[in-house]
């Protein structure tokens, strides 16, 4: 694979805006949440952060969104760091092929979710996180912000609450949890830090940042420290490239080949390994739940570059 150096990343990202964007893609705005409905399907941004914490950007890269399902890859970092390898007894490993809301696996798993980014696992991993942290919400917003470097964690009040009256599905999940005994918490405490971290707004350079630290074996250059051991960077890593996008794992890791994680706002993260992070965001999705025009992008990049992970 081709060295590429500083410069060619620019231009590199700077092409594939441009193709993806004459492509004309189409998809669907998140609408279970009228806030989430009135974002423009046309905004677009790309964001690569390299080794160097040299940043590349096109498009929308410093316009502010709903991260979302995002938000799941840092409070399972955050648990992992804590609970290590005790924490697979309550989640699983696996792809579950099923929409990231799937309730009826859990029946058929005895109350262990497939695996941490499904809803039902990552209100697993936020109920351990509310076992161990006081305060988990501020908790969550200092990690991030460490992570990238930078104050940038802000919540959306609006769509917060507009999560909060429309939760019946995960309140009920995080119920039928509890029944099997693998939930520990306040239901509605659980439930809130949840929709919380869910409307997180940042921009695909902040997140981009953020997740550095996975494409560099654990080590932030932005927090300037150790954030995760190498081994357990390499199971986020490998739980990523398996079930990042839900039922779409596989086509992604199959078009794109990278570990990365989308969510609901049309946000895509990814990285490859030793040489950069990546974020790219724009707001229509296809009927799997992920961004039409980042996965696109994304798949074109990696066959520009000639190289992923494989
Ligand atoms: N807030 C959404 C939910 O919990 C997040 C889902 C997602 O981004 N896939 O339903």
């Amino acid at each position: 694979a081709a060295n590429h150096k500083t410069m060619d990343y620019q231009q590199l990202i700077s092409e594939v805006y441009d193709e993806v964007r004459a492509m004309g893609l189409t998809g669907k705005v998140a609408d279970y949440i009228p806030e989430l409905a009135k974002v423009s399907g046309e905004h677009f941004g790309i964001a690569l952060v390299d080794l160097q914490g040299n940043v590349f950007g096109a498009g929308d890269y410093k316009v502010p969104f709903s991260i979302q399902s995002i938000s799941k890859v840092f409070t399972l970092t955050m648990v992992f760091h804590v609970f290590r390898s005790k924490l697979w007894s309550r989640v699983n490993v696996e792809p579950s092929g099923n929409p990231f809301n799937s309730i009826a696996q859990l029946e058929y798993e005895h109350g262990i979710p497939r695996n941490p980014f499904l809803n039902a696992g990552a209100l697993v991993i936020t109920d351990a996180l509310t076992s161990k942290f006081e305060n988990p919400i501020r908790c969550i917003r200092e990690y991030i912000d460490e992570l990238a470097g930078q104050h940038c964690v802000r919540i959306n009040e609006e769509v917060m609450q507009s999560e909060l009256r429309h939760a019946e599905r995960n309140t009920a999940m995080a119920y039928f949890l509890k029944a099997y005994k693998n939930f520990d918490n306040d239901i509605q405490e659980v439930i809130k830090t949840y929709v919380s971290q869910c409307s997180i707004e940042m921009c695909c350079e902040e997140l981009a940042k953020s997740v550095s630290f996975l494409a560099n074996d654990g080590y932030s250059i932005f927090a300037r420290r150790e954030v995760l051991s190498e081994s357990h960077t390499r199971r986020i890593n490998a739980l990523m490239l398996m079930c990042g996008f839900y039922d779409e794992s596989g086509e992604f890791a199959f078009r794109v080949g990278l570990p990365g994680k989308s969510g609901v706002g049309g946000g895509v993260v990814a990285l490859m390994p030793g040489k950069f992070s990546i974020a790219v965001w724009s707001p229509e999705l296809n009927e799997k739940g992920n961004s039409t025009r980042a996965i696109k992008a994304l798949e074109i990049l990696t066959n520009r570059l000639k190289f992923s992970l494989f």
